[in-house]
């Protein structure tokens, strides 16, 4: 049978494996053990669905067998073994789901990174193998194939003879060189150590020969080697363990395998609970975002267990949106292991289950705040945004339970605060919480309203992102104190008599803001003088529900609904010099008065970050005003 070339992609990962200087080549029994493990899990679980397979939970197992004079490992299991178009396709294209993406998104990272931080799967045999051969047979078919390669020139697949279903993979270990010894991976010491070091939770027994010394029978002083098979791993489930018995790093190195994430989580929860529902969670919270979040591939959800037994990969259920970044696994005895999808997601132990841990969830990450705030900081700069959906999502149901964890910026030492932190240092007499919206913080500083609200000593929280407000008015009220939006048009901190001022001044002015709305047409709704502004012109409110941020943030949206409008006050500065001269216009040049109008309110929607309606216009009118 012809060779066949590896696709491209496995070709690239398969040459790194080959000329690997990774030092933890060791890995490799690992990977290998894994998919061995996951292949029974297949058959297994196939078999809980259909008695008729006849297999029991004790016929599966994995064999490590060595041949010192042949220079082969071999890694055997009774699992669900593959067809040829599987051999073919399983192991011809690897395109690893964790590691490759990540070294696209990273060309430059080392490859050494790639290999330490993720599991990198079959192709790892090629660090300490130059020959490998993978005979495999499916659990009910009669005929088996063999995959082989030397690497780099490609593979082939060919009938072969073998007699029991599962699947045999054989390294044909390198020879020694100077710098590594690879013999050391046929010897059974240094086999039965990495088992115990990286595959000990693996839940079926991994069987090996072993050799000892033993005193011969009716001796004394006399030695025999007696070779036993005997069961290496301990088969109990990570999560099963006492906090003595494993320790974090540990707990971390399963996580990075099995949840492919090549940093630390911020926190590692292990919950436990027994009475009304009864279950064992080991759960994780990412310092960033799972690599495909975004993307729409994404599935959120735990691994469920019963009984050390997997019975779902990825139960969504058991996670609320908004903690869809967690990962992890749930054991709970309390599922049968044929239980369907169907019956699960109606299942009321699993509901217990779910709200127990989003508790759980929200009570560590309320702990990581207060223990290593800046580890939260990190973490919601990159996953606050979830937290924020959540408060705004489901017409704001779960906000009493997330709003302690928000963070936003604020004016005073421009440092992200909580909103309890912000609360408990405003004054006596303050009864809201102002904020500004924007697209960052300096320009949100840039704006006139801020300047004068800061000028009062006031403390404002800046509004970065498209979610941040319409969490805000979902949570409505913080412990009794309301939100203000400092460029809401009602939005006044002058006192009775400046109030008073204005308002007459405004009411001498009708006319000419008549005059002025003219030449705005549908434009504005309002226009009117202010004295909030303290050293700026002018400045657009938004007069009604829908302020100026949502515009933009629903406008930006991919609906292809109408578009929305702010309705929109055009505010002039009192104490600026343009009151005066716009004023005077009125008395004796209209249509000059309506150029301003135009220019004035172009200016406005600029500092606003709103589009400029007529850019043409608005250029001949300024250099009408410079020529
Ligand atoms: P991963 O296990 O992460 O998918 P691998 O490179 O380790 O990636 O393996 C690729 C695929 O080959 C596996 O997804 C599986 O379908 C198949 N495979 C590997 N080893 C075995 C095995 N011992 N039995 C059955 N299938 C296997």
């Amino acid at each position: 049978m012809a060779t066949k070339k590896f696709k491209a992609e496995s070709q690239k990962l398969l040459d790194m494996m080959i000329n690997s200087i990774y030092t933890h080549k060791e890995i490799f029994l690992r990977e290998l053990i894994s998919n061995a493990s996951d292949a029974i899990d297949k058959l297994y679980y196939r078999s809980l669905g259909d008695s008729s397979l006849g297999l029991d939970r004790s016929d599966f197992s994995i064999r490590i067998d060595t041949d010192k004079d042949a220079r082969t490992l071999t890694i055997s299991d009774n699992g669900c073994g593959m067809t040829a178009e599987e051999l073919e396709t399983n192991l011809g294209t690897i395109a690893h789901s964790g590691s490759f993406n990540f070294k696209k998104d990273n060309e430059k990272k080392e490859d050494i990174d790639v290999i330490g931080q993720f599991g990198v799967g079959f192709y790892s045999a090629f660090m300490v193998a130059d020959k490998v051969t993978v005979d495999s047979k499916p659990y009910g078919s009669d005929s088996a194939n063999r995959w082989e390669s030397s690497g780099a020139d490609g593979y082939t697949v060919t009938p072969c003879e073998k007699e029991n279903y599962g699947t045999t993979v054989t390294l044909h270990i390198k020879e020694d060189t100077d710098d590594e010894k690879y013999g050391e991976y046929l010897d059974t010491y240094r086999l039965e150590s990495l088992i115990r070091k990286y595959s000990d939770y693996i839940r079926y027994p991994i069987i090996m020969k072993v050799t000892t010394s033993k005193l011969k029978e009716g001796s004394k002083d006399e030695y025999e080697d007696v070779t036993t098979e005997e069961t290496v791993n301990s088969m109990t489930p990570i999560w099963k363990k006492s906090d003595d018995e494993v320790k974090e790093d540990e707990l971390i190195r399963f996580y990075k395998d099995k949840f492919f994430d090549y940093e630390d989580p911020v926190r590692v929860i292990r919950a436990k609970a027994e009475g009304s529902v009864t279950y064992n969670a080991l759960l994780y919270i990412p310092k960033h975002a799972p690599f495909n979040y975004y993307s729409k591939n994404f599935e959120k959800g735990l691994q469920l267990y019963s009984n050390g037994v997997l019975i779902m990969e990825k139960c969504a259920d058991l996670l609320p949106d908004y903690f869809g970044f967690v990962s992890g696994l749930v054991d709970s005895e309390d599922f049968s292991l044929n239980i369907s999808r169907e019956m699960l997601q109606h299942d009321r132990q699993l509901k217990a289950i779910a709200k127990s841990l989003e508790k759980k969830i929200k009570n560590e990450l309320v702990k990581l705040m207060q223990d290593d705030r800046g580890k939260y900081e990190e973490f919601f700069k990159a996953l606050g945004s979830q937290i924020k959906y959540g408060v705004y999502s489901d017409y704001g149901m779960h906000k009493d339970m997330l709003s302690d964890l928000l963070l936003f910026c604020s004016s005073k030492e421009k440092k992200l605060v909580t909103l309890a932190e912000y609360v408990s240092r405003m004054p006596e007499d303050q009864k809201t919480i102002y904020y500004a919206c924007g697209e960052s913080v300096d320009k949100i500083d840039m704006l006139p309203q801020t300047e004068a609200v800061k000028e009062k000593g006031l403390e404002i929280l800046y509004l970065t992102e498209d979610i941040d407000e319409f969490a805000l008015k979902a949570i409505d009220k913080y412990n009794d104190k309301t939100f203000t939006n400092i460029g809401a048009g009602d939005f006044d901190l002058s006192t009775d008599e400046e109030k008073e001022q204005i308002k007459k001044l405004n009411e001498e002015s009708e006319g000419m803001f008549g005059i002025m709305k003219e030449a705005l047409g549908d434009g504005v709704k309002e226009i009117r003088f202010t004295n909030k502004l303290k050293n700026h012109p002018v400045c657009l409110a938004s007069v009604g529900e829908i302020t100026i941020e949502m515009e933009k943030v629903y406008n930006a949206m991919p609906s292809g609904g109408p578009k929305i409008k702010a309705e929109l006050a055009l505010e002039i500065n009192s104490n600026h010099p343009i009151a005066e001269r716009i004023k005077a216009l009125y008395l004796s040049d209209k249509d000059k008065l309506k150029d301003y109008a135009k220019i004035l309110y172009t200016q406005a929607r600029i500092i606003e970050g709103l589009p400029v309606e007529n850019p043409t216009e608005y250029g001949d009118l300024i250099c009408g005003l410079l020529v």
